[in-house]
């Protein structure tokens, strides 16, 4: 054995690492893309199989030695197709089959790769507004979506803050699309893909649907499956479907080819067997009962902490929510903006992220929101009793007078350390020696 193979943990390594797992225990985590996976899923991560190169997919890869990665990647594939194929509910989705790429590193990554499949550089694709809740890769300006191709908007209604499907379809008559993204990372409402159907049939555009942060509630069932009406559908596997950082992609038979050669060899090179391991295995707990049961109290948890905000008077973004997160405007508490209020629940151990809200008149480094997530407190436990608690301890915590209230946040953060107590989450990390 070379003697550099088993010098053991870098000390310097490890104690960040412990020092990560310290604040994971110690906080509590309101950001609506992260979630804790399981040890299973941690513990494949973690595999030999990292070690693997396997170029090109099962059956047809550029290297030899692939007989169980591509059994693995196999199982992920048919795992996520069960997950997600709506065509075993009769009469609901006339597309037939469905075709599966689990390859794709990342989110904003399969994102690349599903344009890459349909899009020449200079096509228009019509993505929701970053302020309204859309995310960087539907076309904004600084991100590579908005150089190669031409972004185009839309928003929320002024009115309610919901989705305009009239609007949309008259932005979309407009700038003719060649596609349109449907798909968010801060709107807390339910999304209707059939009606994103009826618009692209209009102007002739392709449909995808980016599913990124409510993939656990769709493969759940709690609400309305894409697949049907999206030519692609894009997916992360680690927000609310709680498998490890990564991409997954769904789409048409007929888009198989385009998908497959966008990703290898169009975007990527060696697929990554032993994230695709732990996401198979984060699809594996995705199919269980116990998993709706979880999404099902994800969402009664998001609802009793958007109350809590609005009961207290606050601004809730479209009014509530239909799903795991929400968006608080803080601007008309203490003349708050979403960056400091941010900073005030570090100091209690609670973390949260700045947001921007419909026509934010800030800036994006400071926004006037804070967006709150129900996920990763659901998996350790909370109900919504314990948010509840979580509610009234934000608002105290903003309401403390500004620069003096070193004492006020003293008495929040022990509070925080008693709700969280019992609810652990990992019991120890093993790091090797
Ligand atoms: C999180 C997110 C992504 C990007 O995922 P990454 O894995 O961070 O690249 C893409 N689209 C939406 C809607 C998201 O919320």
């Amino acid at each position: 054995m070379d003697k550099s193979f088993n010098k053991g943990l870098d000390p310097e390594l490890k104690k960040i690492v412990k020092d990560e797992w310290q604040r994971q225990q110690n906080h509590i985590e309101l950001i609506a893309s992260e979630n804790y996976v399981s040890p299973a899923v941690l513990t494949l991560a973690g595999t030999i199989l990292t070690n693997k190169y396997a170029e090109g997919y099962p059956g047809r890869r550029y290297y030899n030695g692939c007989e169980n990665v591509d059994k693995i990647e196999n199982l992920a594939i048919e795992r996520f197709k069960q997950l997600f194929n709506c065509s075993h509910k009769p009469g609901q989705c006339k597309k037939g089959n469905f075709h599966a790429n689990v390859q794709p590193h990342s989110g904003s990554q399969a994102n690349a790769e599903a344009y890459a499949a349909i899009l020449r550089p200079g096509d228009t694709i019509l993505g929701m507004q970053l302020d309204a809740g859309g995310h960087l890769t539907h076309g904004y300006k600084i991100n590579f979506s908005g150089k190669i191709y031409h972004g185009v908007n839309y928003g929320v209604s002024k009115k309610d803050e919901y989705l305009d499907y009239d609007e949309i379809l008259k932005i979309a008559k407009e700038c003719k699309p060649k596609i349109i993204v449907a798909g968010a990372s801060a709107y807390s409402r339910l999304i209707d893909w059939s009606k994103f159907r009826k618009i692209v049939d209009t102007v002739g555009a392709y449909l995808m649907v980016d599913m990124a942060h409510i993939a656990g509630l769709i493969a759940a069932g709690l609400h309305q499956n894409p697949i049907c009406y999206a030519d692609i559908t894009t997916t992360t596997t680690h927000k609310t479907l709680r498998g490890p950082r990564g991409g997954a992609i769904l789409c048409t038979e007929e888009l198989k080819k385009k998908i497959d050669s966008a990703v290898f060899p169009g975007n990527q090179g060696g697929p990554l067997e032993h994230i695709i391991a732990a996401k198979a295995q984060a699809f594996y707990e995705a199919l269980t009962p116990e998993f709706k049961t979880y999404q099902m109290q994800v969402i009664k948890n998001a609802q009793a902490l958007a109350k809590t905000f609005l009961d207290a008077k606050f601004h809730v973004v479209a009014g509530g929510t239909d799903n795991h997160l929400l968006t608080v405007n803080v601007t008309n508490i203490n003349g708050l903006n979403g960056k400091e209020a941010v900073d005030i629940l570090e100091k209690i151990n609670i973390v949260a992220n700045k947001n921007g809200v419909p026509f934010d008149p800030l800036p994006a480094v400071i926004t006037s929101g804070v967006r709150f997530g129900s996920p990763a407190m659901t998996t350790r436990g909370f109900k919504e009793e314990q948010f509840i608690e979580l509610g009234k301890i934000i608002i105290s915590a903003w309401k403390l007078p500004k620069g003096i209230n070193d004492d006020g946040l003293h008495e929040l953060r022990k509070k925080v350390d008693i709700l969280l107590n019992k609810f652990p989450i990992y019991e120890d990390i093993k790091l090797p020696q």
